[in-house]
């Protein structure tokens, strides 16, 4: 039996085998798909039709969300050799004033933002924890269970990730005074952990696991202390190789490059997301790949960072697994990430195509699938597919937008990740199987919007 608030009929679903006609989808109330059924004869009686071709909604797979509120506003030279470092200058000042207010509102404005754009899932690699002056909140998670409720009010689901940062630079040392709102133990991030899922417990939308800032905030024992204190499957994020002088660092401290130093300490699998890995040699790549991680490439901010380019081609030609995610926010469009981890290569080689395959030879619908099942797996969570068992995750495109109208189906992923004439071709979002966008609107955006507003307008005071 159909239940009509539960179900939803699509002309064209993408499911995980391609575009396939008549499909109907139907959920239980907790948000998580029942059956997928292509080929249905007929409409059900009462069933909603999808307003144009359905597409699983793709996942983030790293984002601060405080860094919303910056986007913009470091587009100028500081000085003459401005770089990497120079914006964590700035991103340093905005993390010494957000309030917890502040930080919500932020962070539901953003969400709300990547609904619109048809990212259903995201992990939060939450690293601000304290209060301003460094000292703790009466609630130690109180920054942290702000972030959870931004989520869950704007209807995304969540991988929360509280980083462990314990350092400023390797060979353990000190912590600035700039970085006293980050700082931290494996044990006292271990028990902020455990009041946030005390608080706000797991479910089908939330799930926790651990983020060790990067090979420079955290040691070999430190990283060890928090592994052991955790579910062993519960997903672990890490920044890593984002820039050279990082890589340089850590070859004089450590004797080895940072991906190969991590890959022969500690037993990295599918339950592990890379951030970055920009910078891998031959080696690297091929051990990664090897490995079932992730690399979580942040195409936009890692342009507008200038920190280098993923050797996406041998990776994923070796089976390596991908995800993107939005980072800094500089951008939140999983379609102009992909666009650009193709347009990276086909800068620099002079080729175009270059992140096809033999097997698939569009470019779009392979790094389309590539990045839902890394993104996935970075999640911790079911979702990633249009398939019994995941979350009930989609997205609808505009049948009538000039990237869609007339073409075949086989080429409606490249004109929605390729081509790019204004408005979106993301019409409605489902997350949860709750319709959180409707033609274009959110629920709540009014309302959000105006909270961020005040919130930036304090900021920036
Ligand atoms: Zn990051």
């Amino acid at each position: 039996m159909t239940r009509l608030d539960q179900s939803l009929f699509a002309e064209h679903a993408y499911l995980p085998d391609g575009w396939r006609r008549n499909v109907l989808l139907e959920w239980e109330a907790n948000g998580t798909l029942t059956a997928v059924t292509p080929d249905t004869a007929a409409v059900p009686a009462g069933v909603r039709k999808a307003a144009g071709p359905v597409l699983p909604g793709m996942p983030n797979l790293h984002s601060h969300a405080f860094q919303r509120a910056m986007a913009g506003l470091t587009e100028y030279r500081a000085n003459a050799t401005d770089n990497f470092w120079s914006w964590r200058d700035l991103m340093y000042r905005f993390a010494a004033r957000i309030t917890p207010e502040g930080l919500a509102a932020v962070a539901q404005w953003l969400y709300i933002e990547m609904l619109k754009a048809g990212y259903t899932s995201v992990c939060e690699f939450h690293y601000v924890h304290h209060a301003q002056d460094g000292s703790r909140y009466a609630n130690q998670a109180e920054l942290a269970q702000r972030v959870v409720d931004a989520a869950s009010a704007s209807g995304i689901g969540m991988t929360m990730l509280p980083v462990l940062y314990q350092y400023s630079g390797f060979g353990s040392r000190a912590p600035r005074d700039d970085q006293q709102r980050f700082i931290n133990t494996p044990e006292s991030l271990l028990d902020l952990l455990g009041t946030l899922r005390a608080a706000r417990p797991e479910s089908a939308a939330l799930r926790y696991g651990v983020a060790p800032h990067s090979l420079r905030a955290v040691s070999a024992d430190s990283l060890r202390t928090l592994l052991g204190g955790i579910d062993r499957n519960a997903p672990v994020h890490i920044h890593i190789a984002e820039q050279t002088a990082e890589v340089d660092a850590c070859v004089e401290t450590e004797g080895a490059r940072p991906v190969q130093w991590l890959l022969d300490r500690f037993d990295v699998d599918s339950r592990w997301c890379l951030v970055h890995a920009t910078h891998v040699d031959a080696n690297e790549t091929l051990a990664l790949a090897k490995s079932g991680a992730v690399a979580g490439l942040c195409l936009t901010t890692e342009a507008n960072l200038g920190d280098g380019l993923f050797p996406a081609q041998e990776y994923l030609d070796a089976h390596g697994r991908i995800g993107i995610g939005s980072d800094s926010h500089i951008g939140v469009d999983w379609r102009a990430e992909l666009r650009l981890l193709e347009y990276g290569q086909r800068l620099t080689r002079r080729q175009r195509n270059v992140l096809a395959s033999a097997q698939v030879t569009h470019v779009a619908d392979r790094l389309f699938d590539a990045a839902l099942d890394g993104g996935a797996h970075a999640t911790g969570r079911a979702v990633g597919a249009l398939q019994a068992g995941r979350r009930a995750d989609w997205l609808v495109l505009d049948a009538d937008h000039a990237s869609v109208a007339e073409h075949a189906p086989g080429a409606w992923l490249s004109g929605v990740v390729f081509c790019e004439h204004g408005e979106t071709p993301v019409r409605d979002v489902y997350a949860g199987g709750v319709q959180v966008v409707e033609n274009r609107r959110h629920r709540d955006e009014a309302g959000a919007y105006a909270r961020y507003r005040v919130a930036l307008a304090d900021l920036l005071k």
